[in-house]
């Protein structure tokens, strides 16, 4: 067994919906990303700090990504997941904790193992929590593939201890405040090994089966380029024009659908040209390179000042007040709250018109009326 997956869980939720996605995204290089270090770093210190509960041999890791902001989002999981751990010790004579916890699914699908952030068992659940560090966005973890992989790998252990009656899934996003948790049978989760994930995987792995573009290409190797993907959003350019003049509300009910979508899909055109452009020379016909407008800056703030107070000016200074999150960082929580608290209010956030799947509750329409004409 590699380091990585071939079919590794974490894509499967695009392999299995587009199962050409694999294979045709193997001729590109691995993106890293600061993002994906970060997140490591985050994952390693949740990591230790499980550790040191459960009373396991850790050492605390170091990483240059440590920001306060980083730790806020590790903090909050540990404890989401401490909490976890204390109620399955009360609810079962010995339950078994596993962090990081390498899974194999091979039973279902070649090449395809992973690592589970934190696993409990206990006689009746097998629960299996997933620490995403990302802002972007929100993941669900109802009929969710990679968990549901996990799931299949960590049964077929937990099934030789306990009769193991629920499967609960679960994903933690400290720094969106989105938790995410669904539970299965384990007869249900078979099933869907054996239907879908076992003949789905086995086309991902030869490159069988259709092209099927969705959100799910956000993460695929290929997205800059894929002909089903442009084809997909380009279907968009292609609406009938029909009588009258006008679009219908329907029509423009229907561009609002992929507006979102196709602005991500144009982004990502257009950084991947540019950085063909700037990186390799590639020429792109009816295109060219030019410097952006830039902002006149000082080249030494020092020189500066001592040729301005030599001229005789020495209004050159300004004081201003450091913004509420440093404030509260250097105050700390509590005595932010009681020297502050009381100066410190949250304005209404921007109106903004978002798909009904949005978590956030709707305004009236008088409430969002009124707002506008104050503005
Ligand atoms: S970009 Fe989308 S449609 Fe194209 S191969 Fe990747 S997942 Fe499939």
């Amino acid at each position: 067994m590699g380091a990585h997956a071939r079919n590794s869980p974490s894509a499967l939720h695009r392999t299995l919906n587009c199962t050409p996605s694999l294979v045709l995204g193997e001729q590109y290089a691995d993106e890293e990303s600061s993002y994906a270090a970060e997140g490591s770093a985050g994952h390693a210190l949740a990591e230790h700090l499980i550790k040191k509960h459960l009373k396991l041999r850790t050492k605390r890791p170091v990483s240059d990504y440590y920001s306060d902001d980083l730790l806020e989002a590790v903090d909050d999981y540990v404890s989401f997941v401490i909490g976890e751990i204390e109620d399955a010790k009360r609810e079962c004579k010995q339950p078994v904790f596993a962090v990081e916890q390498r899974v194999d699914i091979s039973d279902y699908a070649t090449d395809c193992f992973g690592t589970a952030d934190m696993v409990i068992v206990t006689d009746k659940v097998v629960h299996i929590i997933d620490l995403k560090l990302g802002r972007g966005v929100e993941v669900s973890a109802v009929e969710n593939p990679q968990l549901m992989a996990y799931g299949l790998g960590v049964l077929a252990m937990a099934e030789m201890l306990y009769d193991v009656e629920t499967v609960r899934l679960t994903i933690y996003q400290p720094r969106i405040n989105n938790y995410s948790s669904w539970d299965i049978t384990p007869d249900d989760l078979k099933k869907w090994g054996e239907e879908i994930l076992k003949p789905r995987s086995a086309m991902a792995m030869t490159g069988a089966g259709e092209f099927h573009a969705g959100s799910w290409c956000r993460f695929c190797k290929a997205r800059n380029q894929c002909r089903a993907r442009a084809e997909e959003f380009l279907k968009l350019a292609q609406m009938e024009f029909r009588q009258p003049a006008l679009l219908t509300d329907v029509e423009i009910a229907e561009v609002l659908k992929v507006a979102d979508e196709l602005a991500k899909w144009s982004a990502d055109v257009y950084a991947y040209a540019q950085d063909q452009a700037i990186v390799h020379g590639k020429q792109w016909t009816g295109y060219k390179l030019v410097e952006g407008r830039s902002n006149r800056k000082y080249s030494s703030d020092a020189e500066v000042e001592q040729a301005a107070k030599a001229a005789g000016y020495t209004d050159i200074y300004k004081q201003s007040l450091i913004g509420v999150t440093e404030m509260e960082r250097l105050m700390g929580k509590k005595e932010f709250a009681r020297v502050l608290g009381q100066y410190v209010y949250k304005p209404q956030g921007k109106i903004t018109l978002v798909p009904d799947s949005d978590k956030r509750e709707a305004i009236t329409q008088s409430t969002a009326t009124a707002d506008f004409q104050e503005e």
